[in-house]
């Protein structure tokens, strides 16, 4: 076996949102001598851009994204998915600008310059990333981590030179990467949410496969910069485990005001490639029958996401993990092998990175922090969540369905809205507002809140906090309205 180049109390693999966020912790807060090893751009799934596109499209589609997750930091997205966000939010503001009275013509968006920009303003991030672990003496290391024992780490450097590292501690954070679906034809010829910050012109025509956050905001993205939108999802509604509310405002706003095409209950069954054309066949079957989508610039897979463990040499050290690959942690990100810690995506509990990050400084708190903070852990329960669509959705709590099945329908209360923003009243075009509160017991405290409207995302984090302190309706309530806002309807609703 390789000696040990370097001993560390703590060796964290993966430079993602929860392994910097742990790392900078434990070394700048605890003075522990800690490592960060990172294969890719340092910033992980959140902030870096894809590069799919470096890639001989030839291959298949499982080497393509075992390759491109070995060489890179597995693609990109948070930060230049609302940087896309914007671009399509300000694509909807010019639609709307005549009906405000402005004399404007809009020629039309030119996505390689809006690509150009905010590839760079990833790049300028990633600098941040590292000078920051510089500034908190977190020793950067640039490689490929792999379990040799439950205590070494080897990592191979990108000429394939090795180097052995020891730790007492060791955290797999390790992110995730894109399901593709095996038993399509052609399903190669597509990309994934990776691929999307590659590409360089603007989709003409484009399917998104999925039913989740990426491919409701994607197409939301797509839909309102005028690409031609088709969204396949496997049954009626897409984002199935939100509250029904919110599949039914958005399916149908989605559909019936922006126009987006969406297959229900649709399987694809084949996909061509036009070797001279470069365009996609796309055959399906829907509720509506069989049939094929022709010139297809682009077919977008959105369909989740698995754990990224495939290289890192578990078997060596003999962690669980759960049916779907995740690296099982305890509410105190213990795995099951005592000195080896896992958070963030690759342990699967809730994909976020405000999650991984909080996880990941709670841990290293934990760890290195003294008595005080024996028992600290990430409470994982009343997390906020918003999907970027066109309009935004925010959640926290419980569905009505959830609350039901835990506390029974006679126990809860209800308040819904539904309205028109006042943005809207002097256009002709509406956009949805609806909200719901989800109260139980007798004091009716809030175990529940669904926004879809303008302002949602910014809206949600005050509300979250109130929700996560246990408030009750009595006490939003309590608080006198902010006019003329959406958000005053949440302090009154009757
Ligand atoms: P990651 O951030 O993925 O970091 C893991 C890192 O480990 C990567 O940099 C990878 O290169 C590295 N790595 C993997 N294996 C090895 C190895 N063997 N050796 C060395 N390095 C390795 N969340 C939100 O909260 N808000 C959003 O708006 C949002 N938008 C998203 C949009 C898209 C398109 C996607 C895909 C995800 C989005 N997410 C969003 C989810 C969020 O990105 C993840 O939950 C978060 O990045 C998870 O952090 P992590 O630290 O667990 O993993
Ligand atoms: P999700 O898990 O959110 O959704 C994927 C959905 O796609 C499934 O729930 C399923 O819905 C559908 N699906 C699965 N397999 C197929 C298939 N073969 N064909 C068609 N549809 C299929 O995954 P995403 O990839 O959208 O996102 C991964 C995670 O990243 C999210 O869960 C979230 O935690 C995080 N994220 C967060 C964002 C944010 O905070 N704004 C933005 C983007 C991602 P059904 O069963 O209904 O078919």
């Amino acid at each position: 076996m390789a000696p040990v180049s370097k001993q560390y109390d703590y060796l964290v693999i993966g430079g993602g949102s929860g392994g910097l966020a742990s790392a900078r912790r434990a070394s700048a807060m605890y003075g522990a001598k800690v490592g960060i090893i990172e294969s890719g751009r340092l910033g992980g799934t959140c902030v870096n851009v894809g590069y799919a596109s470096l890639l001989p499209l030839t291959i298949t589609a499982v080497c393509r994204s075992v390759l491109m997750r070995f060489f890179v930091s597995g693609g990109g997205r948070c930060v230049p998915k609302k940087v896309s966000w914007y671009a399509a939010t300000i694509a909807e503001a010019l639609a709307e600008a005549k009906g405000y009275g402005f004399d404007i013509d809009v020629k039309g968006f030119d996505w390689p310059t809006f690509k150009a920009k905010r590839d760079k303003y990833i790049e300028r991030l990633n600098g941040i990333y590292e000078r920051n672990l510089k500034n908190d003496k977190v020793d950067y290391i640039v490689g490929r981590g792999r379990f040799i024992s439950r205590n070494k780490v080897e990592v191979t450097d990108n000429n394939g030179g090795r180097t052995t590292y020891g730790a007492d501690k060791i955290l797999i954070a390790t992110g995730g990467y894109p399901s593709i679906p095996n038993g399509i034809p052609g399903a190669e010829y597509g990309i994934t949410s990776d691929g999307f910050f590659e590409l360089d012109q603007q989709p003409k025509k484009v399917v998104l496969i999925g039913a989740g956050y990426i491919a409701v905001e994607l197409a939301g993205i797509f839909q309102a910069l005028a690409s031609e939108t088709h969204l396949m999802i496997r049954h009626d509604t897409f984002l199935r485990s939100f509250d029904p509310m919110v599949q039914e405002v958005m399916g149908k706003h989605y559909e019936e005001e922006m126009g987006m095409k969406i297959h229900r209950r649709s399987e694809q069954t084949k996909i061509e490639k036009d070797g001279s054309t470069g365009k996609l066949r796309v055959h399906y079957q829907d509720s509506n029958g069989t049939g094929v989508l022709e010139d297809v610039d682009t077919l977008i897979w959105a369909i989740g996401r698995k754990p990224e463990t495939g290289d890192l040499g578990l078997d060596k050290v003999e962690i669980k993990r759960n049916e779907r690959g995740h690296v099982i942690a305890d509410d105190f990100q213990n795995t099951s092998v005592p000195n080896i810690f896992s958070l963030g995506d690759v342990s699967g509990k809730v994909e976020l990175t405000p999650v991984a990050i909080a996880a990941g400084r709670r841990l290293s708190d934990r760890l290195f922090g003294g008595p005080k903070f024996a028992q600290a852990k990430l409470d994982y329960t009343n997390i906020p969540s918003v999907v970027f669509g066109h309009p935004e959705i925010g959640t926290i709590g419980l569905t009505q369905p959830e609350a039901e099945a835990k506390y029974g329908k006679e126990s809860l209360r209800i308040y819904k809205t539904a309205f028109t923003a006042m943005y809207y009243s002097i256009l002709e075009h509406k956009g949805p507002t609806a909200y719901k509160l989800i109260c139980h017991g007798p004091e009716e405290k809030v175990v529940g809140l669904h926004i879809v409207g303008l302002g949602s995302a910014e809206m949600l984090q005050g509300f979250g906090v109130a929700v996560k302190m246990g408030a009750t309706k009595q006490d939003f309530d309590n608080c006198v309205a902010i006019h003329p806002t959406s958000a005053e309807e949440l302090v009154t609703l009757r």
